[in-house]
């Protein structure tokens, strides 16, 4: 038989955003040794979300507050916003497929660059939608300028980039971010995707306008705060958007111990910091390494350094060197970006197990 399937899926071929460490452990047969291929945190969790988790624990049988009151009202304190201008998602991958579900009709075209996070683009296909890939300027960067231009000339739905940007590491300042606005069409709606806000310059950040009911802003409790498990991020829109989600959105899908834990996660900023510096210095490292061992490694605002292997032959390569011997990293999945290698920030101890390992199969390479 076949399947009675809806029109927009029938066409849509199975992809996956990205293949788990844990299939990659069950191929091999044995666990990874160092995991630094999804941008975890290395450096755990609150204390203070541990001991909420452990007393919330005998409560996971009630079903979590589906206004996500408590939290959202932390959130607007910290942002300096109303409640009304949050929802709260399963993470920012969860809150990607709500937003294109309400703006994208099949045929809708949204803009994006080539090689960005893939989860955005598997969420416009599952819909329906196209999608129009720009070229990442030469640093590599986004291009906000070819951004735009091509939302303006196609009629985009939407626009999204996230900054600080995954893959590359890099980050627009708000000049980028305004002339996008400017420039945005109008029924354009603009995705920025902050998933590693907290490592960036804070005084780069655009101000949190959520009057702009042309942008919203997404935020994570998976990256600084190490609650990537636990699936919790964050929108903030105009009222009027926020309204529209309230529509679709999964009212139970954000777990009642997620809810409690990031808000807890709220609570220690003096952790966050800590987690901020951690990672300020695992970025030197890398840096270090790599000038060590004469491979250019991307200046980065995140929590993951990209190192380049010039070629997508090399890094591939590099790739299953590093697996051979137990380590988990990724590679950006189109050109010009697969000839580098995304490694994630470690622990002190992590990282110079990776360089050590690094310094061994780079013999193996060539
Ligand atoms: C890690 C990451 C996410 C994932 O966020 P979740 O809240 O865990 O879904 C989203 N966007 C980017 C750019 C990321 O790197």
């Amino acid at each position: 038989m076949t399947l009675p399937l809806s029109k927009v899926l029938a066409r849509v071929p199975a992809t996956t955003p990205f293949v788990g460490p844990e299939t990659i452990e069950r191929r091999r047969g044995c666990p990874f040794r160092l995991r630094l291929g999804a941008n975890e945190s290395a450096f755990g969790v609150s204390p203070k979300v541990t001991a909420a988790i452990a007393e919330a624990a005998a409560r996971a049988n009630w079903y979590c507050d589906p206004e996500h009151f408590d939290l959202r009202t932390k959130l607007a304190r910290k942002h300096g916003v109303e409640i009304e201008n949050l929802v709260i998602g399963e993470g920012i991958d969860g809150l990607l497929g709500t937003i294109v579900r309400a703006f994208m009709d099949p045929g809708d075209t949204a803009v994006t660059s080539a090689g960005a996070y893939p989860t955005f683009n598997y969420h416009v296909t599952g819909y329906g939608g196209r999608l129009e890939f720009v070229p990442y300027s030469a640093e590599p960067a986004n291009d906000a300028e070819a951004l735009v231009e091509t939302a303006r000339q196609i009629g985009a739905k939407l626009l999204y980039i996230s900054n600080p940007d995954n893959p590359t590491g890099s980050f627009l300042g708000r000049a980028a971010s305004a002339h996008i606005l400017d420039r945005l069409p109008e029924d354009c709606i603009f995705i920025l995707d902050e998933a590693y806000a907290e490592f960036a310059p804070q005084d780069g950040l655009p101000s949190i306008d959520a009057a702009d009911p042309r942008v919203i802003r997404l935020r994570t409790f998976s990256k600084t705060h190490g609650l990537a498990g636990m699936r919790a991020g964050y929108g903030i829109a105009a009222p009027e958007t926020i309204a529209v989600f309230d529509k679709i959105r999964l009212h139970f899908g954000v777990g009642r111990l997620s809810q409690i834990a990031a808000a807890a996660a709220l609570d220690d900023a003096a952790f966050e910091r800590q987690v901020v510096r951690e990672v300020a210095a695992g970025r030197r490292d890398y840096a270090e390494l790599g000038r060590s061992l004469n491979i250019a490694a991307l200046p980065s605002h995140t929590n993951f350094v990209p190192f380049d292997f010039e070629t997508e032959a090399r890094s591939g390569r590099m790739l299953s060197l590093l697996e051979d011997r137990g380590v988990f990293v990724r590679r950006p999945g189109a050109a010009p970006l697969d000839r580098f290698v995304r490694v994630t920030v470690g622990t002190a101890a992590e990282r110079e197990d990776f360089a050590e390992v690094l310094r061994d199969v780079l013999r193996d390479l060539d």
